[in-house]
């Protein structure tokens, strides 16, 4: 449910209706627009007496919410939210690009894709250290050394950095070294992961899940937002369909859909959406002419001895390209990059 304040409602209006909302045993959350406060209910309902809401100061109407999903769902929080990762924002004003290897090889390797995808324009180096690969015999990744190399790869080149966690240890470790993490399509409904991303407060980039409807997908950012942690971004990166032409299907329309349904930045990752390195580009400016803020994009020296994902891993050239195409997709959506 939410209490939607009459224009302008002084703050004792605002006040009283948080207490009345709070000792009642439930929790109020303030959205301040510029000219309308909304606060939102979490918890119980059947504790709260409606009508001391109604009959309260400056209060415009109250507005029941359907959907399970609360604190990130958009009629809480009108607004779209910007969230700052280290030295990079997401959020309406911007394009955000974050690039890198599918996984960490080597220090060396590390740096080199850094330099190169800041030099393009990326706000964001990704690299994987936790891979969750399909076979148990494919390389797994160099885990905390992994996490190391993304430290030095910052302190370099300034980037935010961006890894994939696992589980709790790898949680643990993922904290001490990078701005954020990423919860894969794998883990999208490890609940007692989600919980613990949430308590660690690290902003998180929550990926759909390889088979989940926008709601499933939501009620997951819910599980970390109810944890205390909002610093919450959606990617989508395709999802499962019959077409075997791609790697999974990109589903494009879920860019709108989220927009509409919650505040959160949404980006959109063409690179494990199409699994073909020559869909990437248009796919990406598909995904920005969509209203996505940002991409995620895998991009490595040496595609073709990629120790996972060369075929759908991007050279520096084409990510250059890329980037340089992109400026004018950037600015038609009013981003600026
Ligand atoms: C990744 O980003 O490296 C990855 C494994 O992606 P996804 O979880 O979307 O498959
Ligand atoms: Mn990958």
């Amino acid at each position: 449910m939410i209490i939607v304040m009459k224009p302008k409602a002084p703050k004792e209006s605002l006040e009283h209706i948080v207490n009345v909302i709070r000792t009642s045993g439930l929790d109020a959350h303030l959205s301040e627009g510029k000219e309308v406060t909304i606060i939102g209910v979490v918890g119980d309902k059947s504790l709260l007496k409606l009508s001391n809401l109604e009959i309260a100061p400056d209060v415009d109407k109250i507005v029941p919410i359907t959907e399970s999903y609360k604190l990130s769902n958009r009629k809480f929080h009108p607004d779209p939210t910007s969230i700052q990762v280290g030295s990079a924002s997401i959020g309406p004003d911007s394009l955000t690009v974050m690039a890198g290897p599918c996984a960490i090889e080597s220090e060396e390797q590390l740096i080199l894709i850094a330099k190169s995808v800041k030099k393009a324009g990326a706000t964001f180096l990704r690299g994987g250290a936790y891979k969750p690969r399909t076979s148990p015999y494919s390389f797994q990744g160099l885990e905390e050394e992994g996490l190391r190399y993304m430290k030095k790869a910052k302190e370099e080149t300034g980037l935010a950095t961006v890894c994939e966690v696992i589980s709790a240890e790898s949680l643990d470790a993922a904290v001490k070294y990078v701005d954020m993490v990423q919860i894969g399509a794998r883990n999208m409904q490890n609940f007692q992961l989600l919980r613990q991303v949430g308590q660690s407060g690290i902003p998180v980039l929550l990926k759909r899940g390889l088979s989940s409807t926008i709601d499933e997908w939501l009620n997951a950012a819910e599980y970390i937002i109810a944890e205390g942690n909002s610093n919450v971004v959606l990617c989508e990166r395709g999802i499962r369909t019959y077409e075997t032409a791609t790697r999974n299907t990109l589903d494009i329309s879920a860019v709108p859909v989220l927009k509409s349904k919650t505040h959160l930045p949404v980006i959109v990752d063409p690179s494990h959406a199409s699994g073909v390195r020559a869909y990437v580009p248009p796919l990406a400016k598909c995904a920005v002419a969509a209203g996505a803020d940002g991409l995620m994009i895998e991009v490595h020296n040496n595609p073709a001895c990629a120790l996972s994902d060369g075929p759908q891993s991007l050279t520096f050239a084409q990510f250059d390209e890329l980037t340089r195409e992109l400026k004018a997709y950037a600015a038609l959506s009013g981003r600026s990059f």
